[in-house]
Order: C-alpha cells, then sequence, then structure tokens
C-alpha cells in the first residue's frame, strides 16, 4: 500500500527518543525548550511555544488574541476543520471566505469585498486565519495590507508549511503574522507522534502562549502578582488555562526531525517537479505555483475533469493500493458547520475545488519506482 503521506522516523530520532526515557524527565525538561530554540533559530522567530497539536495551539493562540463570544473569525473551507474549530472554542463565529482557484488559497479579492461590506454593517473579523495549503503560503503581500486596513489579528496556519518562503522570507518569521502554528502530525512536513508550534514576534502574545499550555501559571516571579513573603514553592494561576504541553519525547524526536528538514523538503520538491513532468500530458489540473512563494510541498493535490471522473479514479487508484486522499472537504460542508447556518454553495470555488481533487502520494520516502507505479496507474485510468 502506498499512502498519500507517511513519517519518515530514522535510527537517531529513535536514539533520541531512546535517550528521553533514560532521563529523569519526560515532561517539563530540558528537550521542549532545546526544540522550541532550534525552530527559533530555523525560521527566524523571536518567540516559539511547542504544544501537544497544532489543534491546541490554534485554540491557545484566538485565546491569547482575544478571541471572545460576539466576536468573528474568518478562515478559508479549503482547509482541515482545526482552523475553524479554534474560533468556536472561543464562543466566536466562525465564517467562510472563497478560494482563489489557482492557489487553492484564501482569495483577498474575495476577503477585501467581504471586509467592505462588514465594515458598512459594522461586522469586521476580529481574526482572520490564513492557510497555506498544501505548503504554499497564502498572498501575504494583500493579506497584510488588508490586515493593515480593516484591523483584523492575522494567524497563518502553517500546519502543512513549515521551511516555506513568502518573497524569500521564512514563514514562522513573523513578517506578516500575528502567529504562525505549525504542525508536528505524522503526516506534516516532519512528525513528534503529536504535536504543534506557535511562533511570535509579539512579546505580550508570547508571555499568554507560554502560560495558557500549562494551566495559566506562571513561575517566573518578576511577573508574579502575589509572590510578597511566598518561598520557592510559589507558582500562581494568573489565568484559565490548559494542559497543552508537549512532553520530551515528542520534543527530541522534533530536534531530530528539524536536523534533517533540508533533507525532507529536497525530496519533495524533487517528487513534485516529477510528478509536474509525468502529468503535464493528462487531462489534469496540476498544482498550481505563486511566483513569490516557495513551497515546503506538503500535499500534491491534482483536479480531473468532474465529480465522477474523481469518483471513478479515486476509487481505482485505491484499488491498486494506492491510498490516495481529499484535501479537503470544505469546513462549511461538515454538518456541524451546516447545523449554525453554513453551506459549500456559499464558496463556489472551494466547492468546484473539492468536487475534483486527488491527493496524490506525497512525503520524502517515497521511491521513483512507487511514484512512477503511481503515474501509471493514473494514465491508464485517464487514457
Ligand atoms: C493538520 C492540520 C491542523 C491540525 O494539526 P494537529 O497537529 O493534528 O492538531 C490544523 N490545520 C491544518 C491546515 C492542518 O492540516
Amino acid at each position: 500500500m502506498i499512502p498519500y503521506a507517511r513519517q519518515d522516523i530514522s535510527e537517531a530520532d529513535i536514539a533520541a527518543v531512546v535517550d528521553v526515557l533514560r532521563s529523569p524527565l519526560l515532561t517539563q525538561g530540558p528537550q521542549v525548550p532545546a526544540f522550541e530554540a532550534a525552530v527559533k533559530a530555523r525560521v527566524g522567530a523571536s518567540h516559539a511555544f511547542a504544544y501537544n497539536s497544532a489543534t491546541s495551539a490554534l485554540h491557545a493562540a484566538c485565546m491569547a488574541l482575544g478571541l471572545a463570544p460576539g466576536q468573528r473569525l474568518w478562515t478559508t473551507p479549503i482547509t482541515f476543520v482545526a482552523s475553524a474549530n479554534c474560533a468556536r472554542y472561543c464562543g466566536a463565529a466562525v465564517d467562510f471566505v472563497d478560494i482563489d482557484p489557482h492557489t487553492c488559497n484564501i482569495d483577498p479579492v474575495a476577503l477585501e469585498a467581504r471586509l467592505r461590506e462588514a465594515a458598512d454593517h459594522g461586522t469586521l473579523p476580529a481574526v482572520v486565519v490564513a492557510v497555506d495549503f498544501g505548503g504554499q503560503p497564502a498572498d501575504y503581500d494583500a493579506l497584510a495590507a488588508l490586515r493593515a486596513r480593516y484591523g483584523f489579528r492575522l494567524i497563518e496556519d502553517a500546519s502543512h508549511a513549515l521551511g516555506a518562503r513568502w518573497n524569500g522570507r521564512p514563514v514562522g518569521a513573523g513578517a506578516w503574522a500575528d502567529c504562525t502554528v505549525f504542525s508536528f502530525h505524522p503526516v506534516k512536513i516532519l512528525t513528534t507522534g503529536e504535536g504543534g508550534m506557535v511562533c511570535t514576534e509579539d512579546a505580550a502574545l508570547a508571555a499568554r502562549l507560554d502560560r495558557l499550555r500549562s494551566h495559566g501559571i506562571v513561575r517566573d516571579r518578576a511577573q508574579m502578582l502575589h509572590a510578597a513573603g511566598e518561598g520557592d514553592w510559589y507558582y500562581e494561576q494568573q489565568e484559565l488555562g490548559w494542559n497543552y504541553r508537549m512532553t520530551e519525547l515528542q520534543a527530541a524526536l522534533g530536534s531530530s526531525q528539524l536536523a534533517r528538514l533540508d533533507d525532507f523538503l529536497a525530496r519533495r520538491r524533487e517528487i513534485a517537479a516529477r510528478y509536474d513532468i509525468a502529468l503535464r500530458e493528462l487531462p489534469l489540473q496540476l498544482p498550481q505555483r505563486d511566483p513569490r512563494a516557495d513551497s515546503a510541498w506538503h500535499l500534491y493535490p491534482v483536479q480531473v475533469a468532474d465529480a465522477a471522473t474523481r469518483s471513478r479514479v479515486f476509487a481505482a487508484l485505491r484499488e491498486a493500493g494506492i491510498w490516495v486522499q481529499v484535501h479537503y472537504i470544505p469546513v462549511n460542508h461538515q454538518p456541524y458547520y451546516r447545523d449554525l447556518g453554513h453551506r459549500p454553495e456559499d464558496t463556489p470555488h472551494a466547492l468546484a475545488y473539492y468536487r475534483r481533487a486527488i491527493s496524490l502520494p506525497m512525503y520524502p520516502a517515497l521511491r521513483d519506482e512507487e511514484q512512477d507505479f503511481v503515474v501509471a496507474t493514473l494514465r491508464g485510468l485517464l487514457a
């Protein structure tokens, strides 16, 4: 079976985790800060906080930005549900802005039209979550300009995009978003089993992101409110947080994986280039590149002619042992969001993309022969 995505675990990765198992601390030790420091150095961020998933990091990012009941968060429908659910955890409303059919990222033109209308009605979003779909950054030139003009806070859901760049600047360096969230789920660019990281340049946001993952507790005396007369046992819960901490085992795996990031990215780029050439004569729409973006190539989604072809080709590929997937079912197609009044027809480009999309296998350990088999099988099905 050839999956659409899979982790790549080396002997060094295994040894790093085993070392932690023999060490005194399985949580709250030196590995998490070391992994955070390595990510900061890699992406050029001032602050980075490890979480036990990107979902929990998105939740904390929304809380840290002050998202509250009565406010709104806007995002794209072509994403994993977590990009929208983070608003619901805070009691905020969600709305969906259609995609640019070329990049499948949130469409800044559609966003601007919606913002202009919302400004007239007093219904502007407090937060916009942009998703770097498939690893290709969204249009941050346009999004940063809209952020400045309409005053929303921008979260970059870079779950697919560790190692990607926009205009040559690394995703996570804080050049355009208030905070950037990475995922380390096993299908993503690198893995910690489950895990996530949030980066920011904003010191006030950083302080909250640090404590929200651990019950809202502060351990730095300089930040305490009632430390006078208290001893070394003393800690302070200053707001309501959660236990969203990453373990030492996960962080050690993350640091070991991060050392291989350039190899992972190079291999993903190579696989994308091989697909581009091998598939170019077929009746498919291949992933389109924005010349300002350098993608991390988490996904290689193709679009067939129509929904009937998609159903047929998807089933036949799986029959052949090629475990393709669809990224994504529009979030406004989900029953939970339909119950809140959303419809996939509200975002027609996203719906049209969804009906024709298939994600082909894309991961560093995919062998050339396996990729050739995927291409040959697809060619036979589309002949
Ligand atoms: C995977 C993913 C998430 C959630 O990541 P987890 O680490 O599994 O919580 C959020 N957003 C997007 C776009 C994703 O692909």
